[in-house]
Order: structure tokens, then sequence, then C-alpha cells
């Protein structure tokens, strides 16, 4: 793997900065303010999709906020308007969901994930404006897709991992009917300051427990076990080294204003006196395709994220399974892009592996 990949597989679309929601470990500097991304915006990306979309198998765009609902259905539907041959997704909270938004899902083939964190109890740091919990809108949503029949994927912030807790989310998850799970260990990033430093024991705990209560009933499809189910199927049959992709996907992040921003889309929205504001070019003045062209030397930081990733693949055990993580885990956590471990690698890649090592160890 070098260098970044002028095609992505898919670009995030910031239809508006809003979120209805205040959730206490949100990374978003403007999830107060109501930026609305023009039209423009998305027929600029649109022209270079498109093409990309019709030459792939599949070509996703995901509308990510801020919350995308938020934007209401007009404007997500204008602004859908421009991509022809992509898949939609929506990353939504879920408490704005009705039937109408049901009805438009349906008619735009919009494929859902919804943000909740567990049970009730698991979400008290959801919560709304006003402070006030926000699960009974949350379930409420969700509860109306599932009237609906629509399929939906799920997204789930762990704060503390303890003994206990991934059998319990198993098993609510399981309930609430979902496909698609995945398992975010809060990160220390953005706004977000709340540390997120665990024992290793606990952490590795947990996503052996995971295991341990998915294969009991494996009927949701877990991101982070697929992942290093894949991973150790291809280490033991030989060929991990065709697992990670030739160049990193840039994971273009379009924010309402049309700036692109790279490989992270937790860096919009911040300025850096070394950095800038982190953006890689805007696709109302440059083509998306030819910022994604020279992606390499596009902002500043890529090149020394680029040198971190370097870094990663000479010191680190783990690099064939995590392929150097995430550039905003290493700027939130070491104030720059060319260093190594994080608290959040080790939460999320290496004592996800050895979690999953020590779950097979105990059979
Ligand atoms: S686990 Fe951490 S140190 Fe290892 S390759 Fe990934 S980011 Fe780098």
């Amino acid at each position: 793997m070098r260098g970044i990949s002028p095609v992505p597989e898919y670009v995030v679309m910031q239809p508006t900065t809003l979120c209805n929601l205040d959730c206490r470990y949100c990374y978003l500097p403007h999830r107060a303010l109501d930026r609305r991304m023009p039209v423009e915006v998305a027929r600029a990306v649109a022209e270079s999709v498109n093409p990309w979309a019709a030459q792939g198998s599949r070509f996703s765009v995901v509308w990510h906020g801020g919350e995308p609902l938020a934007a209401g259905r007009a404007e997500l539907a204008a602004l859908m308007a421009p991509f022809a041959g992509v898949e939609h997704h929506v990353q939504t909270n879920a408490t704005l969901i009705d039937d109408a938004w049901c009805d438009f899902f349906v008619a735009h083939q919009l494929r859902v994930s919804v943000s909740v964190d567990g049970p009730a109890a698991h979400n008290a740091e959801r919560v709304t404006r006003g402070g006030a919990p926000a699960y009974d809108r949350i379930e409420r949503g969700i509860a109306t897709l599932r009237r609906y029949g629509l399929g939906f994927s799920a997204l789930c912030v762990v704060s503390t991992p303890r003994p206990g807790l991934a059998t319990e989310l198993y098993s609510y998850f399981l309930d609430l009917g979902c496909e698609v799970l995945g398992i975010n260990i809060e990160e220390t990033e953005g706004v977000n300051q709340r540390p997120n430093e665990h024992s290793t024991e606990a952490v590795r705990a947990f996503w052996a427990e995971l295991v341990a209560a998915w294969r009991r009933q494996p009927r949701i499809h877990v991101r982070e076990i697929e992942w290093a189910l894949r991973y150790v199927g291809a280490v033991l049959d030989g060929t991990a080294d065709d697992l990670l992709p030739r160049q990193l996907d840039p994971i273009p992040t379009v924010a309402s204003d049309g700036r692109v921003f790279l490989l992270s889309p937790e860096l919009a929205g911040f300025t850096d006196p070394r950095y800038g504001d982190f953006s890689s070019g805007n696709v109302l003045t440059t083509p998306l395709a030819q910022i994604l062209a020279t992606a390499g030397d596009s902002a500043e930081w890529v090149p020394e994220y680029l040198a971190g990733v370097q870094a990663c693949r000479t010191s680190c055990h783990y690099f064939g399974f995590c392929g150097g993580a995430h550039a905003a885990n290493r700027y939130f956590e070491h104030g720059r892009f060319d260093g190594t471990q994080t608290n959040h690698c080790r939460n999320s890649k290496i004592h996800l592996l050895d979690g999953v090592l020590d779950h097979a160890g105990r059979d």
C-alpha cells in the first residue's frame, strides 16, 4: 500500500452542519450551526463521481452530518438529484425518522444506518439541545423503519468497555433487528476531549466477549469481527499481503461549503497554525477528480500523514491488519500526523485483533 488512490470507493457529503442532538461525546465543532450545502456543490461533486460510478461495480455517496435529515427532504432530494449510478447511504441519529422519511428512503433507495448505543441506559450521553435524553425519539425512529420493513445498519459508541457489556449490547442489537453493526470505542477527537485510554485487559476482553456473543447467534454482520476474521483467515492461507488496498482510499469528505477533506472526515471545521484548515481544495473551484489526482501533496498535513503510515509499516506488527488507521486520531491525540500508536488504534485495531485471537485460543 503506497500513496493515495486518485479514485475513491465512496464520498462523504455534509448537507448541513446542524445536528438536532448534542451528544456529549460528539466531535463536531459546528453542530449548533445550520450551514447548508448549496446544490452547486452537489453538482460539482457529481461531475467527478458519475464517471467513477459508471466505471466501477459499486460507488457510494454517504450523507453524513451534522444530522443529514435536519436538511429536510426537499433539500436532500435536490442534493441527490445530480448523482447517477451510485448507492446512496445516510448516517442518522434516527430521531427525525417518521413515515414521510421512510417513504423518502424507499423512493430514493436510500440505505439507512442509525446511531444508537444500546439500551436506554447506554444512551445517556445522547441528549437533545435542551439536555433531555434522546433515546425515546431514537427508538421511535427505528420502530418506524422496522414497521416499513426497511433493513438498516447500526453504529454504536462504547465509552467504557467493561465485563458483561458486549454480551448485553449484542443481545440488544439482535432484538433491534439491524443487519450490520459497527462498534466504535469512543475517540478523543475534534471537540471531544474526554480521555479514551483504557486498560489492555478491559478492551481485549470486550472484543473477545463480543466474538463469543456473536458466535452463539451469528445473525448480524459485525463489522469489526468480520475485519479481524478476514485478516486472520488471510494470514492462515498465506494471502494477508493481498488484503490491504494497493493505495489508501482518500475518503473525500465534502463539507457544506464545498471544501474537501481527505482521509478523515473529523478534520473538517478545524484550523491549526501549522496545517491551516486541513482542506485539500474546494469543488466549487477545482474538480474533485483533480483534487484527488494531487492528493498526496494537496494539503500540508497529508505528506506528514503518509510518513506516519510508513513509520507504522516498519514498526508495527499489526500494520497488515490496520493499514495505519486514521489521520484524525493521530492529530487529535499527538498534535501531528507522523506519530504511530494512538489510544484509538490500541482500542480498535490492536486489542480488537488480540481479543478475537484470545477468543479463538479459548475454544
Ligand atoms: S495499529 Fe497503530 S501503530 Fe499499528 S499500524 Fe495501526 S495505527 Fe500504526
